[in-house]
This record gives structure tokens, sequence and C-alpha cells, in this order.
């Protein structure tokens, strides 16, 4: 059995607690996870507190800050293998996924580490000739990083490298579900030189540890991602340390089909865009609004694709769809499934758990149309696409804008015009058009609405870990 440590003020160590961690392609324990509880929590804040202040950090320049982040993301590079292949044992995430995300994972430490030293103030021109007045951005103080068990490299990775590079230090909390790629990504922190503390690595119960972690005194910044109801807690315990927060939420995103589409190209992105992690993506495009003149042939081209997946291990680079991450995740999905094709939803694909010991659910197709459906409206978080119909472009409007998030839409038209007056009319933090979860760290991204409130990506997610101090100068 594998065993992994947490890493707390440069140090590598046990946990008050430990507990096992499975492995969802066959529901066996793997390995032996460090538990952080309060007392952990603690120790870890005042580590990252005490190198915000006192240690060499502050004292070094942005360029040497961002020379360090650099680091990071070569060894990130250079230790790909090893990093995917803990993420793909420990949460279920096929090897092809893994590989391929933690490429991107090493372009964001690199974009901000570039962004480091370019993190300005500005002079401001006050109406008074004996005054120079000038602000600087500082680091907004210590950040508590929360992320889910799905993509837990690449949604630390958004909140790390922007942190590091305004000068921050960091707690950053795994999730339960699959913390082995971020307890082990912690060698690459101490391996890159960053000074003890800037950086903690820690893993836990969300009620006990996540809990204890954002109603910190210590904690002057809250980066979260994960579903609402957990993010409501987040922000009640927030209110104890009056701590910022950014929430990067759930979704249940649009994914609409016009007649004039090239409907081939739309099917794959649709395939790609619903059952890509299992369907555990936060921007899973799990709700497929269609033309209803070109609905029966989109199905039927989806069927046929979605039939041709190949399910596998999650180690074998040839699946295409693994587990998922839980049993728990699996019970959910199955419940949701049922439900909804006793209120009327058609199976046209898919909808029955696996057998044997793995967390393994089909890619699923739910024709919704005429029924009360409540696949439609909850995130399932696993691989059901749910289907209805429209008949004219308010309608599609109406529809794809028919939840309470507002995370990611996509938008499948030959006409420019009306995507122009789609993504207008959208609520939604991204809109793809033609195309689908198409990501780069230059670009913003965040949701409208239950899918959350800040963002993550480009300078401003940067700029959002710092604080401005205005400076007023008698000359
Ligand atoms: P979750 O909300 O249950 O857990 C997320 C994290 O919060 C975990 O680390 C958990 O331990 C912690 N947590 C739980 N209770 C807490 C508490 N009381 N205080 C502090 N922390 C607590 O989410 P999940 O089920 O692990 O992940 C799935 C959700 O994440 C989905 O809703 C998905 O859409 C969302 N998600 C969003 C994005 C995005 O960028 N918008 C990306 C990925 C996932």
């Amino acid at each position: 059995m594998q065993r992994f440590e947490q890493y707390i003020d440069g140090a590598f160590e046990d946990g008050s607690a430990r507990f096992d961690s499975v492995d969802p392609a066959n529901g066996a324990v793997w390995a032996s996870m460090p538990e952080a509880r309060e007392e952990d929590v603690d120790r870890a804040v005042k580590a990252a507190e005490h190198a915000l202040r006192d240690g060499p950090w502050p004292a070094m320049t942005a360029t040497a800050r961002g020379k360090l982040l650099y680091r990071l993301a070569d060894l990130v590079q250079a230790k790909a293998s090893r990093l995917a292949e803990l993420e793909t044992r420990d949460t279920g995430k096929i090897i092809r996924e893994t590989s391929a995300q933690i490429a991107y994972v090493a372009d964001y430490y690199r974009y901000y580490a570039g962004l480091a030293d370019k993190i300005e103030g500005a002079t401001l021109p006050i109406d008074k000739a004996d005054m120079d007045v000038w602000t600087r951005r500082e680091p907004v103080g210590v950040v508590a990083a929360i992320v889910p068990w799905n993509s837990q490299l690449f949604l630390a990775a958004v909140k790390i490298g922007p942190a590091l590079a305004a000068g921050c230090t960091l707690v950053v909390k795994a999730s339960e579900d699959g913390p082995a790629p971020l307890l082990e990504f912690a060698r690459l922190i101490h391996e890159a030189g960053f000074p003890k503390g800037v950086v903690n690595i820690i893993t836990g119960f969300g009620p006990s540890c996540g809990s204890a972690l954002t109603k910190h005194p210590g904690v002057a910044h809250i980066a979260f991602t994960g579903g609402p109801a957990t993010a409501a807690h987040v922000v009640r315990n927030s209110a104890e340390n009056l701590a910022s927060t950014s929430l990067e939420l759930g979704g249940k995103s649009p994914f609409v089909v016009f007649a004039d589409a090239d409907l081939e190209s739309a099917a794959n992105a649709q395939v790609a865009g619903i059952f890509a992690a299992t369907g555990q993506s936060c921007v899973a495009g799990s709700r497929l609004i269609v033309e209803s003149s070109v609905k029966e042939r989109f199905l039927s081209l989806l069927q046929s694709k979605a039939e041709a997946i190949r399910i596998g291990t999650p180690l074998d680079m040839a699946t295409e769809v693994g587990p998922l991450c839980t049993r728990r995740q699996r019970d959910h999905i199955e419940k949701v499934v049922a439900s909804s094709v006793q209120s009327g939803a058609k199976v046209v694909t898919g909808g029955r758990a696996g057998a044997g010991d793995g967390f393994y659910y089909p890619p699923t197709i739910l024709d919704c149309d005429g029924a009360n459906a409540s696949s439609v409206e909850t995130e399932l978080f696993g691989p059901v696409l749910s289907v209805v119909s429209f008949t004219d472009e308010e309608e599609a409007v109406r529809l794809a804008n028919g939840t309470p998030y507002g995370l990611a839409a996509g938008i499948f038209t030959q006409n420019l015009t009306r995507a122009h007056r789609m993504i207008k009319r959208i609520r939604a933090g991204v809109v793809w058009v033609n195309t689908y979860r198409a990501v780069s760290p230059i670009a913003p991204f965040g949701g409208y609405g239950q899918s959350g409130q800040g963002r993550e990506g480009g300078l401003a997610a940067a700029l959002d870990y710092t604080k401005t101090k205005t400076v007023w100068l008698r000359t």
C-alpha cells in the first residue's frame, strides 16, 4: 500500500490521523493518506503567515518569484508521468486525460511565472502640486485554496500560480477523494526551492479540515472550487474571518445545436463535451438543446458515437471512459437517472450502472422531451446527457438560460449573426461557438449565478490576489 504525507512549513509529515484511499477502478484500498485535523490546519496557516511576513519570501523580488515558478513548471513537466499516473490511480480519471492535462498545468505555471513582474501599481494625477500619489499592489495575504477531486492538479494550479505571482502564501487543501496527485506535487514545491511555509499542502474532510481552514483568523482569501452547497458553508465561515472569496462552482451547461450546424463536428464536440472525464467536469455540456428538425438525425449520430466509446480500466491508454471517482457519485447518478426515466425520459443509450466492484457508469443519453425529468436541471457530475428540443431561437435562449447555473455554453450554427445574438443573450461565464472545452491560461474562466463569482486565468486573476495600497507623499 502506498503512503502519502502532508506538507507543512517545509516538512513532510504523517498528519494527526490517517485514512484509506480507494481505487475507483476496483473499489479496493490502495493508499494511506494523512488526515489534517484542526491542529494541523492551525499549524499550516501559521506557517503560511510566518512565511508571508518574516521569511525570505517577502524580501524576494517579483522576478525572483517568477524564476521559482518557472522552475516549478519545469519540474511538473519532468514529473508529468508520475503525477498523471497518481491522479489516474486515485481518482479514476483516465490516463489519456490526466497525461494531456498535466501538460497545460505546466503552461499555467509558466504563464503566471511570466506575470509575476508585470503586476504594477499606478501614479495618480491628483490635483495638488505638493503631493505625489501612487498605488502599490501588495499580496492579499494567506490564501486558503480548496479543490474538489476532479482535475486537482489543474484546479490547484489556477490558484497557486497567480497567488504566488502576487506574493501570497498558501494552504492548499486537496480533496479527500483522491488527494494523491496534490500530495505528490508538494515534493515539487519543495524541490523547486520555495521558502518553507510559502506553500503548505494538506488534505482532510470538509466539515473538519475544510471548515477549520475557511474560518481560520489567519486566512485573508479563500479560493474555492466545488459544489454550490459547500460554497454556502465556505461563505458563512468567511463571515468569521472576513476573508474575501472566489468561488468556482457547478454547472449544467447548455449545448445548443441549430439545424444549420455542421452536425458531424457538433456531435463530436458534444460527445467529448459530456463524456470526457466520465462527465465529472464542471463544464460538462450536460444539456443538449437541439433544433427539433434535426433532433432525430443528431441523436442517431450521438448514439453511434457514444456506443463506440471504449470503456475500460483508467490506466490503459486505449480507455476512453473510466469509472466515476466514488461509489457515492455512481449511486447519485443512478438515482437521478431512475427518477428521470420514471418521469418520462427515454433512454437512448446507457442508463444502467456497470457490474463489478469498480464505480462504472456507461455513457448515457436521455431524451427528455415532454418529460418532467430532474436530470435536465440537476448537476449529475457524470456521463449523462439530457436532451430537449426547440423550434425557434427565442425558445433556445429560454431553455439555455433555464437553470440557476451559468458556467459555460456551447453554440453550434453556421449563421454568424445568430451566433452573435446568442453570445449576448446566454448567461454564462464562457461561451464556445462551434467548439467546446477550449482553455488557455490567458483566458479568464468563471461563472454567472450559482456557478460562482470571481475569475480564474488571465491577468485579472493575479490582481485578485493583491490589495491596493495608496500612498500620499508631500513633496
Ligand atoms: P464539494 O463541494 O463536495 O467539495 C469540494 C471541496 O470542498 C473538497 O475539498 C471538500 O473537502 C471541501 N469541503 C467540503 N465541505 C466543506 C466545508 N464545510 N468547508 C470547507 N470545505 C469543505 O465538491 P465535490 O463534490 O468534491 O466536487 C464536485 C463539484 O465541484 C461540482 O459541483 C463541480 O461542478 C464543482 N467544480 C467546479 C469547477 C469550476 O471551476 N467551476 C471545477 C471543478 C468542479
